[in-house]
């Protein structure tokens, strides 16, 4: 699935960081002076370490000079994090702005440490000759973010690029919230127009005083009504509307994003942003992005065609005079098939995925494949709904999260792991919200979906990684801070759970008790086949446009139509008029040009999954040494050599072209 991770923070700064006292996130303050004095406070709490860092003089060492930048990246983290969750997530809106403001300090803050020539110059004077290797790849990587900042720009240069800086927080905040605040509905004139969903969908959407049905583009709406409504037509005006969020107002924003990165890329010794970006990244440059998706299209070809000539072939049932699959009929179209031709019924497995049951289900999976305890405990946190845990390791305590799993007005409509606190070694627990977007929490039995149950083992995977990762000294090697193009891999890798029998009959019961049955898990497998050519496809559309908005000068490109340009050329679907989707494609902000990512990790995850399909979707012994190898080291090594590590093997590209051949 989709899913952001932290966004703007990870750009420009070192990656970030732990203070000297261990904290919990809190945000349970509800007026905006105390939340202001709170973050304020964190402000200067920053500040006067950024002053400190600069102004040393006394001999430059690791217990002296980087535990004071471990210090202050601390505050940043802390100060960014927790604003971005709070931007996000807080119910008032005033709330959420003096969040927004919050954003723009720390990372303008952010922006002036990575430009400042004293703070590099007493990092760099710190000999580390002697220290462990985690301490000496800190050190590197840190004077390689400083360089790549533009600390060693002239000092015009480097007011240009502070300045631009400052410009793009505020681009990719206006971004957001455009597509935030923008929900469209489509109005139903009867109940017959609802033809097709489940039963609670129905009654969830009486009309209303004026006697018509509204129907939102809020995932809770938009996704059930594009899979199951009967009404092509409607289907079709609710695609529409969908796809023109953030339209017309993020367009001009969009194209002031991609001409500021451009400038910045080229102040920093660039020819384009994403040269600047893949730079850092296992991938390494722009080139190679463009031959993996390239390669990755072609892999994925074959099977698309299987795919797409199927539901064609089920069009022609209901149109006989049809000449192509439009893109919003694939998802209808694909239950259609999924049904008939696998005799998988998505609504009959709802039945088995009511929320809390779910949510228990991945608890004990996880707990006893990684050894751990999750408890209750009461935190101020930002709304009623929200559930918080405590991680417990035998003993010993060494995390905690937050569950935000229901939709609600003014909420970050997607879903995501935001990590509000970075852990450190003997100083500070690491801790993490989710934020999705699925049923329940209202009274209603939360009937998931398992595309849904898929997104929430996806995203309480990053969870995982941001705790148990969270053993460190250093905040900027802590939890998820991993090359980015690895990032997706763990959570990749826990979505296979979902596929699993006996997994899946742990914890999916219906309201009678009974287990998910053995027939319908293997209809599912058998089903899960379909649709991965196409999907992959239409992930390399996504992908190549991240990538062409922001590899060449800004002047040859007008975004719509390199859009439907690219979509002609990699996605198995034809452009619909008057759609925008840039204008909602939230990625192009925090990513960037970098979207390929989802699938760089999804090849890696495939590999990964190599090991425990063979060994055992239980083994303790495989699940442990996943913990060790890879979770638990965080971003303390390179991530090709954790893969190593656990597969005793360079990775390689052969499980993923597998997963996509099998039929
Ligand atoms: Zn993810």
């Amino acid at each position: 699935m989709l899913n952001r991770y932290l966004s703007g923070l990870l750009l420009m700064v070192l990656a970030t960081c732990a203070g000297p006292v261990s904290q919990t996130g809190k945000f349970a303050v509800d007026s905006v002076p105390a939340y202001e004095s709170a973050w304020q406070a964190d402000l200067a709490s920053a500040q006067t370490l950024f002053n400190s860092l600069k102004t040393y003089s006394g001999p430059a060492s690791v217990e002296s000079t980087l535990t004071l930048l471990n210090d202050l990246e601390f505050m940043l983290f802390k100060g960014s994090a927790g604003a971005e969750l709070m931007a996000n997530v807080h119910p008032a809106e005033e709330m959420r702005s003096s969040a927004e403001q919050a954003q723009q300090a720390f990372s303008n803050l952010a922006t002036e440490l990575g430009l400042s020539r004293e703070a590099y110059d007493n990092v760099v004077a710190v000999d580390v000759s002697a220290a462990d290797a985690a301490t000496q790849r800190y050190h590197a990587n840190t004077i390689r973010d400083f360089k790549r900042a533009g600390v060693d720009q002239d000092a015009e240069t480097r007011a240009k690029i502070r300045a631009l800086q400052e410009e793009l927080v505020v681009i990719g905040q206006d971004f957001g919230k455009n597509i935030r605040e923008d929900v469209r509905s489509v109005k139903l004139d009867s109940v017959a127009e609802l033809a097709g969903l489940p039963d609670d969908f129905i009654a969830g959407h009486q009309p209303g005083d004026d006697g018509m049905i509204t129907i939102t583009t809020d995932y809770p709406d938009y996704l059930p009504y594009m899979t199951y409504a009967e009404s092509d037509a409607r289907r079709f005006e609710l695609y529409i509307v969908y796809k023109q969020r953030g339209y017309p107002a993020n367009v001009e924003v969009l194209e002031q994003m991609i001409a500021r990165r451009h400038e910045l890329a080229n102040l920093l010794g660039y020819e384009t942003w994403a040269d600047y970006i893949t730079s850092d990244k296992m991938i390494g440059s722009a080139q190679a992005v463009a031959e993996f998706i390239e390669r990755v299209n072609e892999v994925a070809d074959p099977a698309s065609e299987v795919d797409y000539q199927m539901l064609f072939r089920r069009l022609k049932k209901l149109e006989p005079d049809a000449i192509e699959v439009g893109d919003w009929q694939k998802t209808y179209l694909g239950e259609l098939v999924q049904l008939e031709e696998y005799s998988y019924d998505s609504q009959e497995a709802r039945q088995y995925f009511a929320y809390d049951k779910v949510r228990d289900g991945l608890f004990t999976l996880t707990q006893t494949m990684l050894g751990l305890t999750y408890k209750p405990y009461e935190a101020e946190v930002w709304h009623a709904s929200v559930q918080s845990y405590e991680v417990w390791d035998g003993d010993e305590i060494i995390g905690r999260f937050h569950l935000d799993m229901h939709p609600r007005d003014g909420k970050f409509k997607h879903a995501a792991a935001f990590p509000m606190l970075p852990g450190v070694t003997s100083k500070q627990l690491p801790e993490v919200a989710l934020v999705c977007n699925v049923p329940g929490g209202d009274g209603t039995p939360g009937l998931m979906s398992h595309g849904q149950v898929r997104t929430f083992f996806h995203e309480f995977g990053h969870l995982l990684h941001h705790i148990l990762g969270g053993n460190h000294q250093w905040v900027a090697l802590s939890g998820i801070a991993t090359e980015w193009d690895f990032v997706e891999a763990p959570s990749q890798l826990l979505e296979e759970w979902i596929w699993d029998k006996a997994s899946l009959q742990s914890f999916a019961f219906n309201e009678a008790g009974e287990p998910i049955p053995d027939e319908l898990v293997e209809k599912m497998q058998a089903a899960r086949k379909f649709g991965n050519g196409l999907g992959t496809r239409h992930q390399m559309y996504y992908a190549a446009l991240s990538l062409n908005y922001y590899n060449r000068s800004p002047d040859e490109i007008n975004t719509t139509d390199l859009m439907v340009e690219l979509m002609e050329q990699y996605s198995p679907f034809h452009y619909i008029d008057d759609t925008y989707f840039m204008c909602s494609f939230g990625h192009l902000d925090g990513y960037s040009a970098i979207y390929y990512t989802y699938m760089w990790s999804l090849v890696i995850a495939k590999d990964l999954f190599s090991r425990f399909e063979a060994e055992g979707m239980l083994n303790p012994e495989v699940a442990g040494q996943y913990r060790r190898f890879i979770l638990e080291p965080g971003g303390s090594k390179p991530a090709a050599e954790l893969v190593q590590d656990f597969l005793g093997r360079e990775y390689n590209f052969e499980a993923f072209a597998n997963w996509l051949s099998s039929k």
